[in-house]
């Protein structure tokens, strides 16, 4: 068993020599930011009927949606990124890695830290699209609404809006899930932040990796991908990241 600062010390020597960083990050690192993990027990799929997220279901009761989703919503808008997240966009910008984030958050916090390449593969609450004529809409100038739980319609037609987050029943979004398999490509070091790989299709990203790299993974729980790791820390990951980042 490597003593904390030992496991810092490789886990630094790792971040060093890998050029291209790909990290998969998910609730975990959220949570930090006190936004409640929708999956762990008192989130909202346990507190609400799971079909809320249901795309169907949506359609006949978007007020459902909606009434659920506000509380969430208000805790994304007040949420700040954590030290986990500025410590990614530091390695990006002071250390020049290239850092490719894959996340299943809907919470932009990547993004608001600074990092500039983030495939959002489980969607965003950032844009909306209308359900009737596909016209795309920026959330800011639906934020009231949507913080209070009102039902939104497009302001074209009069159709159902629907943020552009993934529901059961859709695919994920094309793009991000094409550029989270890149990112594992090319990644010469994966740091796994804040989940425990039990969502598919996220859950089978690592193994797109090629399997001769450094697997680091940062959680508080253990999971079945532990074993495969070269670091396993058990830990807040705004503190990991801040402690192995005095190290390089
Ligand atoms: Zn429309």
């Amino acid at each position: 068993m490597l003593s904390d600062r030992s496991k810092l010390e490789r886990f630094a020597e790792f971040l060093r020599n890998a050029e291209r960083i790909a990290v998969l990050s998910g609730a975990g690192i959220s949570t930090e930011s006190g936004i409640p993990d929708f999956r762990s027990t008192g989130g909202l799929y346990h507190t609400t009927s799971a079909e809320i997220f249901d795309i169907d279901f949506f359609q006949r009761h978007p007020e459902q949606f909606y009434t659920a989703i506000a509380p969430v919503y208000r805790a994304i808008l007040a949420a700040e990124p954590n030290a986990g997240h500025l410590a990614l966009a530091e390695l990006e910008k002071r250390h020049q890695k290239r850092v490719m984030i894959v996340t299943q958050n809907i919470d932009s916090l990547h993004n608001k830290a600074g990092s500039s390449d983030v495939a959002e593969i489980h969607g965003t609450f950032r844009t909306l699209t209308c359900l009737n004529c596909e016209k795309q809409f920026d959330a800011v100038g639906f934020q009231a609404s949507l913080a209070t739980g009102a039902v939104l319609c497009c302001p074209d037609c009069g159709g159902l809006l629907k943020p552009d987050i993934t529901f059961y029943g859709e695919e994920l979004p094309f793009a991000p899930f094409a550029a989270a398999q890149r990112a594992m490509w090319e990644a010469r070091l994966l740091l796994v932040l804040g989940t425990s790989l039990v969502v598919h299709p996220a859950a089978s990203l690592p193994r797109e990796c090629d399997s001769g790299i450094p697997y680091v993974i940062v959680n508080k729980t253990e999971t079945w991908f532990d074993d495969r790791c070269d670091l396993v820390f058990h830990d807040s990951i705004g503190k990991v990241l801040s402690d192995v980042s005095e190290f390089l």
